[in-house]
């Protein structure tokens, strides 16, 4: 049985305003009666916040990484989306294979074809129904995070490698056609709207 709910992924760089517009877009659709999944990768299970803190380490190799990552997502997609997909749920979730690809491939340097091949088999054929590419410059995600608190291991290596990570995000997109591309730059108030939209829209196509 394929699943009834709506699977919506936020999508974009460390300080793109992911956890800013997930943290709206729960509250406004539970404000409509829906039931909502709110996760985040990596984690949102057990065994995915143990990964979450082996992905702490300094000194993984970009395949660890790698399959550290695609372990945390396939205990989440199992365990969580699916389910809650299957319950006729919306699942709204921070990153989701995107990231793999503009990360470990783009940035890491690791091969496309492989990162699509354990996309593939961590994802179990769970495609989201949206994809909500919160577009800002590697320069100001990274300004807006060291305003706020220490950069983690990825965010330390710094502006060549968000560069790297930025380029693999519109290069998807290109390829992509569920990405959605929002200008992240503005006020969080107006990308909400903005996303709001595109969200009502999917709704609305899904109980067509
Ligand atoms: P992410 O989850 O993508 O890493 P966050 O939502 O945590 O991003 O936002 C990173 C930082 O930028 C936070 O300090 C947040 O308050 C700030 N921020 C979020 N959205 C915007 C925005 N549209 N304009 C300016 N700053 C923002």
């Amino acid at each position: 049985m394929s699943p009834r709910g709506v699977f919506v992924v936020l999508e974009g760089l460390d300080g793109s305003g992911k956890s800013t517009q997930a943290e709206r877009l729960v509250a406004h659709l539970r404000g409509q009666r829906y039931e909502v999944q709110a996760v985040e990768e990596p984690g949102g299970t057990p065994e995915g916040e143990a990964i979450r803190e082996l992905l702490l380490r300094k000194d993984l190799t970009p395949l660890a990484e790698l399959f550290l990552y695609e372990a945390s997502r396939n205990q989440l997609v199992r365990r969580v989306i699916r389910p809650a997909l299957e319950r006729g749920e919306i699942v709204v979730c921070q990153r989701y294979d995107y990231s793999t690809v503009a990360y470990q491939g783009y940035g890491r340097g690791l091969p496309l074809e492989l990162i699509e091949r354990v996309n593939e088999a961590a994802t179990e054929g769970v495609r989201p129904d949206v994809v909500l590419f919160l577009d800002v410059p590697a320069e100001e995600g990274l300004a807006r995070l060291r305003k706020g608190r220490r950069p983690d291991r990825i965010e330390d290596e710094g502006l060549r490698f968000l560069r790297r990570v930025e380029r693999g995000y519109h290069e998807l997109r290109r390829r992509r056609p569920e990405m959605v591309r929002i200008d992240g730059t503005r006020s969080p108030e107006a990308i909400f709207r903005e996303i709001r939209g595109v969200v009502e829209r999917v709704l609305k196509r899904e109980n067509e």
